[in-house]
């Protein structure tokens, strides 16, 4: 429980911290890198938070067993979400809607060059501390300068939130937040589902940090 519970906090953490910095992209409309980070990270943030959500309200629900299933009693607060979760993969754009919207931003007019580069200035702030983050920075402008194939899409939607996750990680958590997402996350070292974090991660440090203070 212990590994379900933190491999969770760590998902938690990284989505939110996405979703923040589009926030601030979205708020600094008077800077030019941010208005280039608002393009990208819109259809990539949509993507990637939305189809990850479901499978985190998932294991949420299960970490309180039958009583997370059931809906008695006003008990259901988790069965709702878990319902509810996947239309927001669906509505205002669906997944494969996100992941073609990357691409047209990439591609698309006098802007393309400045979004990888602004992306890529991006992940420079998180560069040199972990190699699967920096094999993953460095192989990100090839990528995108070869972002001719839809088949792709959903690939590299998910690749540009991992690494702009981890650099977020990487600048605003503490070392261990920053370790286990680039392990599990980038570097492989992780099952197919929650709670298969690598046995050497920070598990206390990763529930403390995510418990209410
Ligand atoms: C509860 C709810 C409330 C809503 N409220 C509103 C509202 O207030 N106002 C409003 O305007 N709309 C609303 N919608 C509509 C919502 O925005 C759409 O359902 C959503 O945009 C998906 O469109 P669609 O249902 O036509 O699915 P489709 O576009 O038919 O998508 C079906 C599948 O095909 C895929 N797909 C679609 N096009 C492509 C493509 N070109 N290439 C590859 N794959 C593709 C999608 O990714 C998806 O997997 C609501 C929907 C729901 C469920």
């Amino acid at each position: 429980m212990k590994n379900v519970l933190a491999d969770m906090a760590l998902e938690s953490e990284a989505a939110t911290a996405l979703a923040l910095r589009l926030a601030r992209a979205i708020d600094r409309h008077d800077d030019p890198f941010e208005v280039l980070m608002r393009r990208v990270l819109t259809p990539v943030a949509k993507f990637w938070i939305c189809k990850r959500g479901s499978l985190l309200a998932q294991e949420a629900m299960e970490c309180l067993g039958g009583n997370g299933y059931v809906e008695e009693a006003g008990e259901g607060v988790m069965a709702r979400i878990y319902r509810e979760m996947p239309l927001n993969s669906i509505w205002e754009g669906a997944g494969n809607i996100m992941a073609l919207d990357l691409l047209r931003a990439l591609r698309g007019g006098g802007q393309a060059g400045s979004i990888a580069e602004a992306l890529a200035a991006e992940l420079a702030t998180a560069r040199g501390a972990n190699a699967a983050f920096d094999r993953m920075a460095e192989a990100l402008p090839a990528r995108i300068d070869a972002a001719v194939d839809e088949f792709e899409a959903r690939r590299l939607a998910q690749d540009v939130a991992l690494a702009v996750q981890a650099s977020l990680l990487r600048r605003h958590a503490p070392e261990f937040v920053f370790e286990a997402f680039c392990r599990s996350r980038l570097a492989g070292d992780w099952g197919q589902a929650f709670g298969t974090l690598p046995a050497a991660t920070a598990f206390d440090q990763l529930i403390a940090r995510a418990m209410p203070t």
